[in-house]
């Protein structure tokens, strides 16, 4: 661990305390931020920035091919992850508290530089704790929150289980039925989810389901199913993947699964009242969901730009190294115009992520998916960066013994998952024509 790692894991308890309230309550909505958009970062971002730069560029990086090739999740650095801090519900409260809304993105960027496998091993939990942090009553934030991570002696991640094998982009057509059984006064869900990050690996999944399909998306509820207690939940084929080898995804079935009434985030009332408007043709809050979904992508985004950036970095040394012709590789200018562009294409979609992120912390109203476009331009830039990486390393570019390959099928993802590049177009074509396009 690098020496800046102290500067920032060590917390009081109180401060930690503080920055989880402060989190809770920041994502509640209590209280409209109301910073200038600034690209100058302060000291604390800086060292957080220089910690979790020295967390990838010692432990994670290094380990990185192993756990692509094994493609197993890897504990041992989770569990590195969550004694310093890095992993855990503090630290991720810390992260989300800045009021700029740079240092989730921040973070995220110099974590997946150092791997992308490894760090949706240790992010992956985000989405499961952002559903219950976004939908949970502050009881159920106060209990399933803190199981989400576990403790560093005994780890654990959680798993958000939405898409399923026909629904995908179409959430709205998901079929996993969750039906209410007065007499035990449980809930009983049946269904099959696709694709899920730690799916059968968690503890804590926070399963999405219809419990009334008549009423669309509408009729959705999120319920946490813990796997250590929850009877009809196992993990169906765990998927072999061509990038994101590191972490876990797998099928989720759901055999006649009971969970107490109260594991419905928000609420049993609080899902019958709201059922009830939508049934009595009020407005649902789908405008809201939107919004919501538009505050997270950015830091979907940033995780591609730290591959990028990954490639980027590697490509230039070797470009400075390498020599043919008797010059070094990088004297021709097709080598460096290629990346004088891959170093624009990642500051561009950076200054868009950091955009988005900063408009959905202080609550400044989306207009034009700018949150979806900072996603989508970040999963492109990846992917082309890390391909032209391939290229300037020439047939080494093409092996395993170099990095940039691996860079390049984790790249890809982002493409498709969190709303497919094509999703993410008609998301700001609606955005910005208020019209129905499909
Ligand atoms: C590694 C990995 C991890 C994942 N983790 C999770 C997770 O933790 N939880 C979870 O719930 N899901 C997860 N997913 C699922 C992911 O979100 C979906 O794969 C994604 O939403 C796309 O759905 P699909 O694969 O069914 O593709 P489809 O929806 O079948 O799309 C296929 C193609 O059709 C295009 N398309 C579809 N509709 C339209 C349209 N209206 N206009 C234009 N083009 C369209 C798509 O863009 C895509 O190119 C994960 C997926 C992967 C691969």
């Amino acid at each position: 661990m690098s020496a800046s790692s102290s500067t920032v894991a060590p917390q009081t308890s109180s401060s930690v305390t503080e920055a989880a309230e402060a989190a809770v309550e920041a994502i509640a909505g209590a209280a409209a931020q109301d910073v200038a958009f600034s690209l100058a970062l302060t000291q604390d971002q800086k060292d957080i920035r220089d910690w979790v730069h020295g967390f990838a560029a010692d432990v994670v990086r290094p380990a990185a091919h192993e756990w692509d090739e094994k493609e197993q999740t890897p504990w041992p650095i989770i569990q590195e992850a969550a004694k310093i801090g890095l992993y855990g519900f503090e630290g991720l409260a810390q992260f989300f508290a800045d009021p700029t809304g740079l240092t989730l993105p921040i973070v995220n960027e110099e974590l997946f530089w150092g791997d992308a496998g490894i760090g949706m091993s240790i992010m992956g939990t985000a989405l499961a704790v952002a559903a219950i942090f976004g939908q949970g009553s502050g009881e159920q934030i106060g209990e399933w929150i803190p199981r989400c991570f576990g403790s560093p002696d005994e780890v654990k991640v959680a798993a958000f289980c939405a898409s399923e094998p026909n629904a995908g982009s179409d959430v709205s057509g998901l079929r996993t039925r969750a039906r209410f059984d007065e007499a035990a006064g449980e809930w009983v869900i049946n269904g099959q989810k696709a694709w899920a990050t730690n799916g059968g690996i968690a503890d804590v999944h926070v399963v999405i389901a219809t419990v009334d399909p008549e009423l669309g998306a509408r009729g959705h509820a999120a319920f946490v199913v813990p796997m250590s207690e929850a009877q009809g939940i196992s993990q169906g084929t765990k998927v072999s993947k061509h990038g994101l080898r590191a972490s876990h995804t797998a099928d989720v079935f759901l055999d006649d699964c009971r969970v107490p009434a109260g594991n419905v985030l928000g609420g049993k009332d609080k899902l019958d009242e709201r059922l009830a408007r939508v049934r009595e043709g009020k407005k649902g809050n789908s405008q809201a969901a939107m919004q919501t979904f538009e505050s997270s992508r950015p830091t979907v985004g940033a995780q591609a730009l730290g591959i990028a950036r990954a490639a980027y970095e590697y490509s230039l040394e070797y470009a400075k190294e390498r020599e043919q012709f008797g010059r070094k590789i990088i004297e021709n200018q097709a080598v460096a115009f290629t990346l004088a562009r891959m170093k624009i294409e990642i500051d561009a979609a950076r200054l868009l992520v950091w955009r988005a992120s900063w408009m959905g912390r202080n609550q400044v109203r989306f207009e034009n998916a700018e949150g979806s476009m900072s996603k989508l331009k970040s999963g492109e830039v990846a992917v082309w960066v890390t391909e032209r990486a391939i290229q300037i390393l020439g047939g080494n570019g093409y092996t395993r013994e170099f990095p940039v390959e691996r860079w390049h099928r984790d790249a890809k993802i982002y493409d498709i998952f969190e709303g497919t590049a094509e999703i993410q177009q008609l998301v700001i074509a609606r955005a910005i024509s208020g019209m129905h396009i499909n």
